[in-house]
């Protein structure tokens, strides 16, 4: 057995793992060994060690896929100290007869990497929503001090979100693995803490307080999802978090618009991307859950959830929209907006029953951008379309629909391609990669955009003539 220390920091692992392949030392017979506890650094805060022998030049080289560098750089800051096991374990399985092991996500070592990778990415994520500042006066002047209990060692992974944030503050934030300082000129990484070194409430948090309150919009909170989502473990560094029950009796009646205008003041965050991985085909279910969690774009930032498509699972018809609106990323279901209410009006004229088709959208977060009170659809890009094409792609392969409707541009360019012109192509059918048939109907919301009311009626019926072809496909 030989025993590598290291600094924990996944360049660090790098340096010792290629000298242990080098050494052709196999999983079983090298020891990992954290040299300390503070917390998982990224390079930018603390160097390699130099004491060990770099391998000589003319040694043999390995290689690695660019996806496990980026899955090991977040799996490094994992609390399971048997991270390191399995990242040998990966590199060296890909190294000795497997190159594309990543491929293979029901191979455990695998499922457990992109389990810890999900793990960590959510724990980020977490301690960007939930973290709390509070003032605290010093001789240097005012400063803002948060208390964070991050499950994984992401103190350090997060700390530049946090400078890019609040650049123009003084600030610190506590945890017990460690803690980030940022004076506005120099990031500063510290041992661990305790919270009795954090300050207790202040008259900000009664500010919030205040402004959560008048700002708080039940039909966002669904106590279910968010019990899933903030568990209580985060609910102790949060002062809101005590107003919700009796918010949630007070405050039934009020408006998205509310939301809306809290939003608007929202700063444009950093953006961080982890390509897709879909679960095991033909669960339904877990495609869901895993799509909940993708931040394949930077989409998922501004939006309020993944909304995924709903409707029968082996349905004949399968329709795609372009993305959620304001109400369906409220709701969590896809059209449930005025155009989806439209849609519904003109299925029922052209006498198809909405619940015998699968619905969903080509772009699963809703882009948007704040105007006054409201948020403003934008449309997705070309990236954007791409990006979240696998999960349209698997509800394709799952549901197995007979006929595919494009409602809009956007669904079109994701199901059939490039270069179709909704306004030249409706009405028709045309062929797709998937072998199924596609429709192309306009989208409900350009009837809505439809500034020459005297066309209103006309442009109705043109869209249920649309609709009614999808009957043909109910019944074959
Ligand atoms: S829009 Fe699609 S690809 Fe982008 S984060 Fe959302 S689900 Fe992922």
């Amino acid at each position: 057995m030989v025993v590598f220390t290291f600094a924990p920091t996944f360049s660090a692992w790098k340096t010792k793992a290629r000298l242990a392949l080098q050494q052709e030392l196999s999983p079983q017979d090298v020891f990992w060994k954290e040299e300390s506890s503070i917390d998982t650094f990224p390079d930018l805060f603390l160097g390699e060690e130099s004491s060990e022998k770099q391998p000589a030049a003319s040694a043999k080289t390995f290689r690695v896929p660019r996806e496990f560098l980026t899955l090991g750089d977040v799996v490094a800051c994992h609390r399971d100290p048997s991270r390191w096991d399995l990242l040998y374990r990966l590199v060296w399985r890909i190294n000795h007869g497997e190159p594309h092991l990543l491929d293979h996500t029901p191979d455990p070592d695998v499922h457990d990497l992109l389990l810890k990778e999900r793990a960590v990415s959510r724990d980020v994520h977490k301690m960007r929503a939930f973290i709390r500042f509070r003032e605290v006066a010093t001789d240097d002047g005012m400063w803002h001090v948060a208390w964070f209990e991050p499950q994984h060692h992401i103190v350090a992974r997060n700390a530049p979100f946090f400078v890019e944030r609040f650049a123009s503050i003084k600030w610190s934030i506590l945890t017990p693995d460690a803690c980030a300082h940022w004076d506005r000129k120099e990031l500063r990484i510290s041992p661990g803490t305790t919270r009795d070194q954090a300050p207790a409430a202040d008259a900000a948090e009664e500010l919030w307080k205040t402004y959560y309150r008048a700002f708080f919009n039940p039909a966002r909170l669904k106590p279910s999802m968010m019990r899933k989502e903030m568990s209580p473990y985060y609910w102790n560094n949060l002062p809101e978090a005590m107003l919700i029950p009796t918010l949630l009796a007070e405050a039934a009646g009020r408006t998205a618009t509310m939301v809306a205008a809290s939003q608007a003041k929202r700063t444009p965050e950093l953006v961080e991307s982890t390509p897709i991985r879909l679960p095991t085909k033909g669960d339904w279910p877990a495609l869901k859950e895993a799509a909940e969690s993708c931040r394949a774009c930077p989409l998922w930032k501004n939006a309020t959830c993944t909304v995924f498509g709903e409707g029968p699972l082996h349905a004949r018809v399968l329709v795609v929209g372009e993305q959620p609106g304001d109400q369906e990323d409220l709701a969590g279901r896809p059209f449930v907006g005025p155009a989806g209410q439209l849609f519904d009006r003109a299925l029922q004229t052209a006498g198809v029953p909405r619940d015998h088709l699968y619905v969903t959208n080509a772009v699963k977060h809703f882009k948007w951008t704040p105007q006054g009170k409201r948020r403003l659809h934008q449309k997705p890009t070309s990236r954007e379309i791409a990006a979240c094409r696998p999960w349209l792609t698997a509800e394709i392969d799952h549901v197995k629909p007979k006929l595919l409707v494009c409602l809009g541009s956007t669904a079109v360019h994701s199901v059939v391609g490039n270069g179709i012109k909704v306004t030249q192509d409706r009405g028709q059918t045309l062929p797709t990669e998937f072998g199924i048939p596609a429709l192309i109907p306009v989208h409900p919301s350009s009837l809505l955009r439809q500034p020459d009311r005297s066309r209103e009626a006309a442009d109705f019926a043109a869209f249920v003539a649309d609709l009614a072809k999808i009957q043909d496909f109910l019944s074959k």
